[in-house]
């Protein structure tokens, strides 16, 4: 009889519990993913996109291992029982997901296939250490995030390295084709502004040459978006085509070699913590995926706003830093994490639009869309998560670009209409003498917008709104 292994978002085949259990039972593996599209929040566009790549990539590692991925639509445990029905099957291999929606529904499966006499093995694939897992001294979740790290880091054990069974022999059982899933959005094709490569192999890579070239300087790196100082790790950890302790043990044994100093792995490892961080706040604290965690920032004065709105989305704020962010990300699906924070800033602060509005913005449009790290984001910078930065920490756009952009690289790559603007005015257009405006090329209003709003007064807007707020201002 058959096993089935019921791949979600754990796509690959190294390091991968679930696999290596089934694996042991030294029965056939029946490799599936099934499009369960009935439940929780659909997938975002960019989502899509990677996920049709993705799955592209595994089912061709599984060929060469002998096998291959068996592609199911509907609902999971209707589909599981059909298969288990065609197949003969009698135990389900997998790993968890955390989300709560999922987790929930996960056990519901469990509990409905037990019923049938088929066992449904669990495993966690996707964290370093399951959420839930790590509580302080009174048994209670961590709210602030370095001792929930120092807690992390004391208690979760590495697991091995594991490469997985050299051959996968598949059973027969009916599959659809991917391409009838019709998972590739028409626009925009995500791979337009970065060499994405969606799966496992990607995912290797792409480590492989940040260990060689960002580690090393890492912690100061990593603040500026016209250097490759990042891992760009994170479509590719969501999707689980690498697992996060391969990321840790590598980053770990760079530092014992004597290749980068132990503090920039330190700190890339501390980044690492912030997504445990994320899934285990949403573990305990469902409701924020709606509502602020802390309930009085949700009397916050939002405005409707819906011109402000799309500005924003579309790139046309006139505040070229903004602008730069939130086209990178329609062209790539990913936006570099300090424009993140200056682009929601500028949402929630200096437009005073809820971060709901653009948390489903980063949702659909970015190929790492994540539950936990998007909300806890989202509400880190709207001042209403746990251990959040304070709402009257206004990041100013302007200042923000002369820091951590200095040259201006980034601005020109993605504003391009300004790019011929010496440095002095490139982050503040508005202020340029007429005769520079004109020698560069730009016409405001028309070649690139005035600023939307005027910063001192949104900022003066956004800490008189912080008043609204019971207990604060
Ligand atoms: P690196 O600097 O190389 O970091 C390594 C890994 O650590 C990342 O791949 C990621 O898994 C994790 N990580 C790094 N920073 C954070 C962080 N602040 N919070 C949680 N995990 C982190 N990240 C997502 O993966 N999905 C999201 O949906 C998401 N939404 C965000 C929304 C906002 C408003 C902000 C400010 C940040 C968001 N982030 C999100 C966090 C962060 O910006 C990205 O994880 C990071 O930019 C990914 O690039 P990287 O892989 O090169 O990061």
């Amino acid at each position: 009889k058959p096993v089935i292994l019921w791949f979600r978002r754990d796509l690959r085949l190294q390091d991968n519990p679930a696999l290596n259990h089934a694996a042991e039972t030294g029965r056939p593996i029946l490799p599936v993913f099934i499009l369960d599209e009935g439940h929780g929040r659909p997938t975002g566009a960019a989502s899509r996109w990677w996920l049709d790549k993705s799955l592209r990539a595994l089912d061709g590692a599984l060929r060469d291992r002998g096998g291959h991925l068996v592609f199911r639509r509907g609902d999971s445990l209707g589909e599981l029982q059909q298969l288990i029905r065609e197949t003969g099957a009698d135990a389900v291999f997998m790993n968890r997901l955390f989300e709560p929606d999922a987790f929930d529904k996960d056990a519901d499966i469990a509990h409905a296939l037990k019923a049938d006499g088929v066992d449904c093995h669990g495993f966690n694939g996707a964290l370093l250490c399951r959420p839930g897992g790590v509580l302080n001294g009174a048994g209670q979740p961590y709210k602030v995030f370095t001792p929930f790290l120092k807690a992390l880091l004391a208690q979760a054990e590495p697991p091995g390295h594991i490469l997985g069974p050299r051959r996968i022999e598949t059973p027969k059982a009916a599959s659809e084709a991917l391409d009838d899933w019709g998972l590739h959005p028409t626009k925009p094709d995500w791979s337009e502004g970065f060499d994405w490569s969606p799966g496992e192999a990607g995912a290797l890579d792409m480590l492989t040459d940040f260990l060689s070239k960002g580690l090393k300087s890492y912690a100061e790196g990593r603040d500026h978006p016209d250097r490759p100082g990042t891992s760009r790790l994170s479509p590719h950890l969501h999707w689980g085509e690498i697992s996060p302790w391969r990321a840790v043990t590598q980053a770990r044994d760079a530092a014992l070699d004597g290749h980068v100093p132990a503090a920039e792995a330190e700190k890339f490892i501390a980044e690492l913590g912030w997504r445990e961080f994320s899934a285990h706040l949403l573990r305990h604290f469902p409701y924020m995926t709606e509502r602020a965690f802390r309930p009085e920032y949700d009397a916050m004065p939002w405005r409707h706003a819906p011109a402000a709105l799309e500005a924003w989305k579309r790139g046309r704020t006139g505040y070229p830093l903004v602008d730069a962010g939130m086209r990178q990300l329609w062209t790539t699906g990913w936006m570099h994490n300090r424009v993140r924070m200056v682009v929601a800033s500028f949402l929630v602060k200096h437009l005073l639009i809820d971060w709901r509005e653009g948390e489903a913005w980063f949702w659909d449009t970015l190929v790492d869309a994540d539950l936990g790290n998007n909300v806890q984001n989202w509400q880190w910078i709207a001042g209403s998560g746990a251990d959040a930065s304070p709402w009257f920490r206004i990041f100013n756009p302007v200042a923000q670009s002369q820091k951590f952009d200095a040259r201006g690289g980034y601005v020109r790559r993605w504003v391009p209409e300004l790019a011929r603007l010496p440095d002095k005015w490139l982050r503040a257009p508005w202020t340029a003498p007429q005769d520079i405006l004109r020698d560069a090329g730009v016409r405001l209003g028309h070649d690139y917008p005035r600023p939307i709003v005027d910063h001192d007064e949104a900022r003066a807007r956004a800490l008189g709104a912080l008043k609204a707020v019971s207990g604060r201002g």
